[in-house]
């Protein structure tokens, strides 16, 4: 994808500085966006020192707000950093995307705000199918909307979205 390209679908897509779309795969159904962030470096969470060092990455699958009917699958790459503080006891560390999903969440935070209004406003059921029809689906399994209230961190609810 042209940087050009990149630049404008994220303005589109409205994500955050920093995060670098890579490529778009789009179907009938889905639009699935692979993404990337472009930080050289991230601090580390126990010592805040940065570092630039990195162990290792792995893909990590989002949903996020529908587009024109369409789910939109955020495929992430997640880099893991080595921490080089010698006297800090935090070795490996998962870069954070603030702003746009929290650590262990399936759906992007502005996702999970439309889907807690939904099940809000007009409760199971009929929660469900009004988020059928404006193309909201979880990436793996339909999360009904008072299972995304239930579960959300922002609620005291026993589930948590393990990853
Ligand atoms: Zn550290």
């Amino acid at each position: 994808m042209e940087p050009k390209e990149a630049v404008l679908l994220s303005s589109i897509l409205h994500l955050p500085v920093g995060i670098t779309i890579t490529s778009v795969h789009p179907s009938a159904t889905e639009l699935v966006v692979r993404i990337v962030c472009c930080y050289s470096s991230m601090p580390c969470p126990e010592c805040h020192q940065p570092s630039t060092r990195i162990h290792s990455n792995y893909q990590r699958t989002v949903g996020d707000l529908p587009c024109a009917g369409r789910n939109v699958i955020l495929a992430l790459t997640v880099r893991k950093f080595v921490c080089t503080t010698p006297t800090c006891s935090r070795r490996i560390f998962t870069e954070r995307l603030p702003g746009l999903v929290e650590s262990y969440a399936r759906m992007t935070g502005r996702l999970i705000a439309l889907v807690q209004a939904l099940g809000l406003v007009a409760g199971g059921q009929m929660g469900t199918r009004q988020a059928d029809r404006t193309g909201i689906a979880h990436p793996i399994h339909l999360v009904t909307p008072s299972h995304a209230v239930a579960c959300s961190p922002n609620t005291s609810g026993s589930g948590a979205w393990g990853g």
